[in-house]
């Protein structure tokens, strides 16, 4: 263990900058970005309170001030690169749907974002919808992705009418077809978008979305054939924005002033044949540190929002300056960097599985020799012997192992000898964790004695990229930070599917394969926080053994101390989860019903039972999907 994750174990004062930080009592508390002076507010304290009022964890919590604070901050970043370069266009943000479709989310967005003229993105009928239900400021852009019918494509238009500036993005030749007919039918005209594929790839988790072989986009010679169809429709007036984007959380920054440069070079020639583009989208990409690493790594990134804004405007300034153009207004399309901050999950540890022991059981008389052997390897370790005390450790209990399945020791042997070499594998690893040269093959095999702690959550519905992207979001204890967390974990969720947790952990000095984590105590709740998930996750998630949506509650910082909840959202019960599955609750109560009837014919239970039964089976019915703590029967 290095000095770094000795002293910060969970890398909170690198992740954690102006959302979370340590309180002298060890609790994890919520700094307000927007308020940075005053005092943090306790998360222990906020969940106790929460579930005084009945709303039980797992949780997610939406911090409506963070939302608040990165609308504020990218269009004050850009807003202060435009400054700094002299640029002579403007910023006009949209935040694709996608990214966030949850009402709470979205009106928020809308509302924190009218005052710098903040827009939507909408890559399907759906969130046309949602959009268009907005009261957004009459400068703010609609911009219109993904495939679209001929319904996505007249509401788009006729939106117009309105006074909302929506634009039709053309993703092909066959939806320039499509929008010329809707609009002859409509006798109105669109605000047309194209949408480019760029040659450059950019490294990280969506390298496949850019490139030549990317699905989206126009290649140089389509977008030719656009302009010469829309120039012979006499709609060329119409083409006002051009948009490309690169694939979500961008760790290199030079990525994206390559890829800036390359649209650039396209929007200066298009300028050139004519076409009237005043509006350059460059897509979403702008990626958050998770790790707090400031590094070209998958979860992280190697520059800050500000860097962002000021190398987008600088490129974009010196390619019109040189082409001679004005300057467009920008657009960025950022999803994640706008709402990953501004949701953590909060759930429950219920028990421990654990790998180690801390007692090690007296010999007796006619113990196996084997038995005493492995005893024996606490009277040689030493630090310079570690290796060779693990691997004789494995050895004795392989053996021993051998005998038991031969017959020949006994179960009550076994176990005495399965606690021994837990015990001894313990002070091996304390040994080891003391010492800063590990030999990595040792290293990998301690990560099979770390301890499994299962925690009430779902990672399918909760946490879905983490599960299928490999995602790392900082995951830290509630509680007793001030405490030296002895134990390393992974972490294991609440389904049945071994592929239900979590052994990637964002740390002090990088990444681990497991957490360091505190003893559980009795009578203790013990809870973690997952943080930064307020990017993708809800609606990617799914209904693996039927956990459904868990609790909702969206709080802010009540400016005297406090937290006010601003609403609350109940998960999903079991008759919810039941009827997404095709199930009707109430046929399922009719059938219980019949049996527990045939139960009480066939003198099986009493009618006094049957009747708690039926009780039984309707509160379950109506309640939470996850563990719930247990209430008297
Ligand atoms: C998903 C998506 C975005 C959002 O990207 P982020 O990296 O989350 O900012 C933006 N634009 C388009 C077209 C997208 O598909």
């Amino acid at each position: 263990m290095s000095e770094a994750e000795r002293a910060d174990p969970y890398g909170v004062n690198r992740w954690g900058d102006g959302y979370v930080t340590q309180l002298d009592d060890g609790d994890l508390a919520l700094v307000n970005p927007l308020a940075p002076d005053a005092a943090p507010i306790s998360l222990p304290s906020i969940i106790s309170n929460l579930e005084a009022r009945g709303i039980q964890t797992p949780v997610l919590l939406r911090v409506a001030s963070y939302l608040k604070h990165s609308i504020h901050h990218l269009n004050t970043c850009f807003a202060e690169a435009i400054e700094s370069y002299k640029y002579e266009g403007v910023y006009r943000g949209v935040f694709p749907i996608k990214v966030n479709q949850q009402a709470q989310v979205i009106d928020r967005i809308a509302e924190y974002g009218a005052p710098y003229h903040f827009g939507l993105e909408a890559g399907s009928k759906p969130e046309l919808v949602i959009a268009l239900a907005q009261k957004l400021s009459p400068d703010a852009l609609i911009v219109c992705n993904g495939v679209k019918d001929k319904e996505f494509i007249a509401l788009a238009i006729r939106s117009r009418q309105l006074g909302f500036n929506t634009i039709i993005v053309l993703e092909s030749i066959s939806e320039l077809n499509l929008v010329m007919e809707v609009s002859r039918e409509l006798e109105q005209e669109p605000l047309l978008g194209v949408r480019i594929k760029l040659n450059h790839r950019v490294s990280g988790n969506w390298a496949e979305s850019s490139g030549d072989r990317s699905t989206f986009g126009l290649t140089i010679n389509q977008i030719v054939d656009v302009v010469d169809r829309l120039k012979k429709a006499n709609l060329l007036h119409c083409l006002v924005l051009q948009h490309s984007h690169l694939g979500s959380q961008i760790p290199n920054v030079n990525d994206v002033r390559r890829a800036v440069t390359e649209a650039c070079r396209v929007f200066t020639a298009l300028s050139g044949e004519g076409v009237p583009l005043a509006y350059l989208d460059l897509g979403g990409g702008l990626g958050i540190d998770y790790t707090g690493q400031k590094s070209n790594a998958v979860n992280s990134t190697n520059y800050t929002m500000s860097e962002y804004c000021f190398n987008i405007v600088e490129a974009v300034g010196y390619a019109m300056a040189e082409a001679g153009l004005p300057h467009p207004t920008i657009v960025t399309e950022s999803g994640r960097a706008v709402s990953a901050h501004s949701s953590f999950l909060v759930f429950s540890v219920l028990e421990a599985t654990s790998y180690h022991n801390e007692d090690m059981p007296l010999p007796e008389a006619d113990d196996h020799h084997l038995i005493s052997d492995i005893t024996a390897i606490k009277d040689y370790l030493a630090a310079d012997r570690l290796q060779e005390c693990f691997n004789d450790a494995r050895y004795y209990r392989d053996e021993l192992r051998t005998l038991f399945s031969l017959g020949n020791i006994s179960i009550r042997e076994m176990a005495r000898a399965e606690k021994i070499y837990l015990h001894i594998t313990s002070l091996i690893k304390k040994a080891a964790d003391e010492s800063d040269a590990i030999p990595d093959d040792m290293e990998e095999k301690f990560n099979q004695l770390v301890d499994i702690y299962h925690c009430n959550f779902s990672l399918f519905q909760s946490l879905p990229d983490v599960w299928a992207i490999d995602q790392l979001h900082p995951i830290v204890p509630l509680q007793r930070l001030n405490e030296k967390p002895t134990n390393q974990a992974i972490l294991s969720d609440i389904t049945c599917d071994s592929d239900g947790k979590i052994d990637r952990f964002v740390t002090g000095d990088g990444d681990s394969s497991s957490l360091p984590i505190h003893p559980l105590k009795e009578d203790e709740n013990y809870y973690l926080g997952v943080f930064f998930v307020g990017a993708y996750q809800e609606t990617l998630g799914d209904l693996h053994n039927l956990f459904g949506d868990t609790n909702v509650v969206t709080i802010d910082f009540d400016g005297v101390g406090g937290i006010k909840i601003l609403n609350e959202v109940e998960g999903d019960s079991i008759s919810d989860v039941l009827s997404y599955v095709e199930y009707d609750p109430r046929d399922c109560v009719d059938a219980f019903k019949k049996i527990v009837e045939q139960a009480v014919s066939d003198g099986k239970i009493s009618v006094k039972e049957r009747k708690s039964l039926i009780a039984t089976y309707k509160g379950l019915m109506n309640g939470y999907t996850y563990f719930e703590s247990s209430e008297t029967l």
